[in-house]
């Protein structure tokens, strides 16, 4: 199973929950830790993110402007973004940058993705071929040169890394960025160490990049580990990341060392290669790219209508009823939120319906008197319920039906009010600026 399509369904289990209570959170949490386990993410790693997410869901009262549902998504983004790593950035400047990893890695394909990613950065960028040990990597890293239309020295039949590092800093002196490609083995021996070392102190790199394919899971940890320990690596860049069903483990165990995962690599084409940014990472999994901009979004809508709960509970009106709908309705589109919250699978007619009715809703209220918007026994009358009808453009029972609505809402704020436990977990609702069943 995808890593992604794990993590949708888990978020499913408290979007598709009828209260944000401790079994739903526990189940979220389980298939949560399947998704991980599936994805090679280490046991420890998924025992203490799941203890994380756990607590913080069941103790945390959700913030202004978010429901419990949208809390605990956000919990889960929050630490499953914090699990997989950081944001890289990459500085676009002058630098010596060296790759190094074991075979078949994706060293030599990376180094003319980074040369493509500086290139179309503006910057003038050179490729220097320094894996000696096998013969056709001259060639590869030339014939990539080549198709990239930048500089490249290298020397076929080399034996010395180290000897071509020098002659290479002098033959592309005029590049900003130069990117050394270097010698894999097929474990990191003293043999390879030696060489990098010498290989280092030739080319003086900036930056020291580990290259890792991401199907080795959790062993890629490992790898940044031995290879930090023995030459020292500012950033791991993970390749494969298209197709493995491994990468989480492979991100997580990285970062869980300390070292930095700075770029990923997507697809074999030179463009395919992405400075890891471990929040859109995990907006992109779970299925919402716009997941920051939707909590954002909660947040300010909710203070600019600034709902005071106390004022909602003392006087459930029209009034107050529509400013539940129009906060509700300034989230966007419906089916945009439902789907950025992970509730994929509403059927579209019922979203909408509900969009329909939330804006029928608002201009029914519109066509209301201040004194009825206030005071909803006034509503008794046919003739006032004529009479709005007509002015939003609707037919009475339409108007009846939006009255019972309210009524319902009403009846259960009245029970709310009598309730010290049930009040709290109104005004957490109303704090998100969100009703429950409006339309529903
Ligand atoms: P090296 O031995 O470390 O230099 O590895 P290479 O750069 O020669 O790459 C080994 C293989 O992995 C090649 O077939 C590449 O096309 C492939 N590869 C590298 N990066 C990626 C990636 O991000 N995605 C995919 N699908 N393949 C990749
Ligand atoms: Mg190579």
């Amino acid at each position: 199973m995808q890593l992604g399509a794990g993590l949708r369904r888990a978020l499913a289990r408290i979007s598709g929950a009828a209260v944000v209570d401790e079994k739903a959170v526990r189940d979220m949490v389980k298939e949560l830790q399947r998704a991980l386990i599936s994805n090679d993410v280490s046991v420890q790693l998924v025992a203490d993110l799941s203890s994380r997410i756990e607590r913080r869901a069941l103790a945390e009262k959700p913030p202004a402007g978010a429901n419990p549902r949208e809390h605990v998504v956000k919990i889960v983004y929050d630490e499953l973004a914090g699990l997989m790593g950081e944001k890289y950035t990459p500085d676009v400047k002058k630098k010596r940058v060296l790759l190094l990893g074991l075979f078949g890695a994706g060293k030599t394909t990376s180094a003319a993705k980074i040369a493509k990613f500086y290139k179309d950065r503006g910057l003038k960028t050179g490729l220097l071929a320094c894996d000696t040990f096998r013969p056709a990597a001259y060639e590869q890293l030339s014939q990539l040169g080549t198709t990239l239309g930048v500089p490249f020295y290298g020397e076929k039949g080399a034996k010395d890394a180290a000897a071509v590092a020098a002659k290479g800093l002098a033959a592309l002196k005029d590049c900003d960025v130069i990117i050394a490609d270097s010698s894999g083995r097929s474990a990191l021996d003293p043999d390879l160490i030696d060489e990098l070392k010498r290989l280092t102190a030739a080319f003086r790199p900036d930056e020291k990049i580990l290259v890792v394919a991401a199907d080795l899971g959790q062993v890629a940890g490992k790898q940044a580990e031995q290879f930090n320990k023995a030459v020292g690596v500012t950033g791991v860049l993970v390749t494969k990341m298209d197709g493995s069903g491994r990468g989480g483990g492979a991100l997580s165990s990285v970062h869980a060392t300390g070292a930095k995962v700075a770029f990923i690599g997507v697809g074999e084409k030179l463009g395919d290669l992405e400075p890891f940014d471990a929040k859109k990472f995990v907006a992109g999994l779970l299925g919402f790219p716009d997941l920051p901009a939707l909590l954002e979004r909660i947040k300010t809508v909710a203070e600019e209508e600034k709902i005071e709960p106390e004022e909602m509970l003392e006087h459930f009106n029209f009034r107050t009823f529509q400013e539940q709908l129009r906060a509700t309705k300034k989230m966007g589109p419906l089916s945009k939120v439902f789907g950025m919250m992970g509730m994929v699978d509403l059927p579209p007619e019922m979203m909408a319906q509900s969009e329909t009715k939330l804006k029928k809703y608002d201009a029914m209220i519109g066509s209301m008197t201040k004194a009825e918007r206030e005071k909803p026994e006034l509503l008794k009358e046919r003739k006032r319920i004529e009479r709005i009808a007509k002015g939003a453009g609707a037919k009475p029972e339409d108007v009846r039906e939006m009255i019972k609505q309210f009524e319902q809402m009403a009846k259960l704020f009245k029970q709310f009010k009598s309730n010290k436990g049930m009040r709290k977990k109104l005004e957490q609702m109303m704090a998100s600026g969100k009703m429950p069943r409006i339309g529903g």
